[in-house]
């Protein structure tokens, strides 16, 4: 056998391609801070042969202008109108609608008038504003960190995540530690934080997001990070992937990464959503 022939075999036997799973978190231009169409994001999607794709973009709120970063109530019948011109361009693509949903607590009947008024594959819950009005992970609003007690804000941060979670609202908990996103890291151990959040997820059978995105921010590594990962595959949480793509170019970024870390944690199977239907898969 030649050098180069082996060379190949080897190849082979140690990065056998393992399948790319759907990317579930992308955004669309009406939220106003991601570009590219999802025609568009679509088309890269089938460029790297992912198996499915599903639009997450940030829903509308009950109050229009509580921030200037998502669709407004009267923009989702147009962001479904988007959904379901990608579909038509690429129907080879099986291309799901959801929305990435704010969960703040006492809007919830507003989330269930959002779920009633189109066929939505799975909403996204996620944890953006804690403390009143303070939308933590915005850029914008980084200077209040230094106004608040890094635990405490990690600790808040869980409670409402967990009411998410038990809430039984969403098929999916989005980029479930959040706060660390610029940096700010739990000095206390959040283990008992995770383990109550695990359970309200294991008890309305929600699963929790591996969000590559935070590879891209300050915090450099997925969310969640490994130990809560594998707390949460010993909880019998189950889990899908997403990019947070908000360019076409991010569009299923670092997904191999991601399943590698989900394996490592004892993950072999994510979830598939179908008008809120699951399908557990191989990836
Ligand atoms: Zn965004
Ligand atoms: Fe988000
Ligand atoms: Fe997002
Ligand atoms: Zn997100």
């Amino acid at each position: 056998m030649s050098i180069k022939s082996l060379h190949d075999c080897q190849l082979t036997r140690y990065s056998l391609p393992m399948a790319l799973p759907a990317d579930y978190h992308m955004h669309t231009p009406l939220c106003r801070h991601a570009k590219g169409e999802p025609v568009e994001y679509a088309a890269r999607a089938l460029e790297l042969g992912l198996p499915e794709i599903g639009f997450s973009d940030h829903s509308p709120v009950e109050h229009d202008d509580q921030d200037d970063w998502r669709m407004l109530a009267g923009e989702l019948a147009q962001y479904v109108t988007k959904v379901e011109h990608a579909r038509e361009i690429h129907p080879a693509l099986p291309i799901r609608l959801g929305l990435e949903v704010d969960f703040i607590p006492g809007h919830e009947s507003w989330i269930k008038e959002m779920a009633r008024r189109h066929d939505w594959d799975y909403f996204i819950g996620s944890v953006h504003y804690i403390s009143g009005k303070w939308d933590f992970d915005n850029p914008k609003r980084l200077a209040e960190w230094a106004e608040h007690d890094v635990d405490e804000v990690w600790a808040d941060y869980f409670t409402r995540l967990t009411t998410a979670a038990a809430s039984g609202l969403f098929q999916i908990i989005g980029h479930p530690d959040l706060p660390k996103k610029f940096g700010h890291r739990p000095k206390r151990d959040p283990t008992s934080l995770h383990m109550d959040f695990l359970a309200a997820c294991e008890s309305t059978n929600t699963c929790i997001e591996l969000n590559t995105a935070g590879l891209r921010k300050d915090c450099a590594e997925i969310y969640p990070n490994f130990e809560f990962l594998k707390l949460a595959k010993s909880s019998n949480v189950q889990i899908t992937f997403g990019s947070d793509a908000h360019s076409i170019s991010e569009v299923g970024m670092n997904l191999k990464d991601a399943t590698t870390l989900a394996r490592e944690a004892g993950y072999e199977q994510c979830c598939r959503f179908n008008r809120l239907e699951k399908d557990v898969v191989k990836f």
